[in-house]
């Protein structure tokens, strides 16, 4: 196992990977940013480096100050956590030729993945389900390109390979449309993300998004953890997920999880990574693989009691998985909202000092914070300021737990969105369970 670890990340995601390094006895190094210096893991971390300006571009995202800062701390790996650079194939490869480990797949993985034709290609050969479409990046023969839209049949997506973040993709009605919508969407994709490939899929209009949670070791192993539900979205933002996902069998959740496994195999990963699907008329639909930790991991720990941390950073060592698929056993259910420092009905973010923070307790009740009385949310990242994720034997119990817990949390001085989280776990529909990705958007108006 490693000795001292860099941990490029901030907020509540670089505490959970110290507090996994904790455990494991592994001396953590915090890099921040100059607006970062009280963040509570740089506090109680055994060494940190300041990385540069508030601006991730000149901090997080700053790669040779993050290789400078393993340097000069003797440091023997870094973790990237989620966001930033975790799915920057440049950033791995820098890492790995500078003689440290990166804690996540092998560049060529992320590469892969990153490029959504050639994901979807890898896909269809391990013979997990992709939506129907194109298959290939599609060329500039305009006929041809009706023909393939015909045969998807409308509406369709055109989206960028390149894509990401919700970026680059148009969704066209009627074959009036398709030309133009393929030439705009490869200008901007071009622009945007230096790749002009586009290509072509049915647009789903009422799916649900569920996805697979995988983890691999260098000697073969891959083992899926079941499903979450993340449906719960504004603009592609995920606001509340949950596991296992309303409806799901055990049939259908090995039928699928073992393809995803099979994919890792096929592909040599390493390391955690998820297989995003869009669910409709019980057929899942693959959109794309993110090869890293995800935010809404808590919810698939829970139900599985696998620390998803611990043995990103024991595969990362080199050591085999620490259980194999038979040992995987799902059981409960799990929650997680997310406390965005927001406006609840504007999501205006709303940075500033925390004046009084009471976190919320009690059997099934997870934290996953790095806020604190006195702590000062600034204005230059991501308005995430902690995950609150609930556990109950039935989705009933861990939907009321999510109810008292959102009701004992009290963060003062600035704007959340705990009311909206509130609004939601009492809503019926959500209460129901299954809801599409677009029940919030609908729910909320917009
Ligand atoms: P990104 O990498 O930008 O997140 P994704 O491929 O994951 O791109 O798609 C983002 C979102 O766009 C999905 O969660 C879904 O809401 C919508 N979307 C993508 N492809 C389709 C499709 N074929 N049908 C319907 N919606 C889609």
């Amino acid at each position: 196992m490693f000795e001292k670890i860099v941990i490029a990340n901030r907020g509540e995601i670089a505490l959970r990977i110290q507090r996994a390094c904790r455990e494991l006895g592994i001396k953590t190094v915090a890099v921040h940013s100059e607006a970062d210096r009280n963040l509570k893991h740089v506090i109680l971390a055994d060494e940190s480096v300041c990385i540069g300006p508030a601006p991730s571009t000149d901090s997080y995202l700053n790669i040779p100050a993050l290789i400078s800062a393993a340097e000069v701390t003797d440091s023997e790996a870094i973790h990237p956590g989620y966001g930033f650079l975790s799915e920057n194939a440049d950033f791995a490869e820098r890492v790995e030729q500078s003689g440290f480990v990166f804690i996540g797949p092998c560049p060529e993985s992320i590469r892969t993945m990153g490029d959504k034709v050639e994901a979807i290609k890898a896909m269809i050969k391990a013979g997990v389900p992709t939506v129907p479409g194109s298959n290939g990046a599609l060329g500039d023969d305009p006929d041809e390109n009706m023909r393939i839209g015909r045969e998807i049949g409308y509406p369709v997506i055109v989206k960028a390979s390149g894509g990401g973040g919700g970026r680059g993709m148009r969704v066209v009605h009627s074959e009036a449309a398709l030309l133009n919508a393929i030439s705009l969407t490869k200008t901007e994709a071009g622009a945007a993300f230096g790749n002009d490939e586009v290509y072509m899929e049915k647009y789903l209009e009422t799916p649900r998004h569920v996805e697979i949670q995988v983890i691999a070791d260098e000697h073969g192993n891959a083992v899926h953890l079941g499903e979450r539900d993340c449906s719960m979205q504004r603009r592609h933002q995920k606001v509340v997920e949950e596991a296992p996902a309303p409806g799901i069998t055990d049939e259908v959740r090995n039928f699928i999880g073992s393809r995803c496994a099979e994919a890792c195999r096929q592909i040599g990963y390493r390391g955690a990574g998820t297989f995003e699907f869009l669910y409709e008329n019980g057929e899942f639909y693959f959109i794309e693989m993110n090869t890293r930790l995800q935010v809404e991991h808590p919810v698939t720990e829970f139900i599985t009691g696998v620390d998803l941390v611990r043995e990103q950073l024991r595969v990362a060592a080199g050591l085999p998985l620490s259980f194999t698929q038979t040992d995987i056993k799902i059981s409960g259910h799990a929650i997680e909202c997310r406390i965005n420092a927001e406006n609840s009905k504007t999501f205006m973010p709303s940075p500033g000092p925390i004046e009084t923070y009471h976190a919320p307790g009690g059997p099934g009740v997870r934290v996953d914070s790095h806020i604190y009385s006195g702590y000062t949310v600034p204005p230059y990242y991501d308005s995430m300021i902690g995950k609150l994720i609930t556990y109950g034997n039935t989705r009933d119990i861990a939907i009321a737990r999510m109810d008292t817990a959102l009701n004992e949390m009290v963060i003062g001085g600035i704007k959340t969105n705990i009311d909206l989280q509130k609004d939601i776990i009492s809503d019926n529909a959500f209460k129901a369970g299954g809801t599409n990705i677009h029940y919030l958007e609908k729910k909320l108006g917009l």
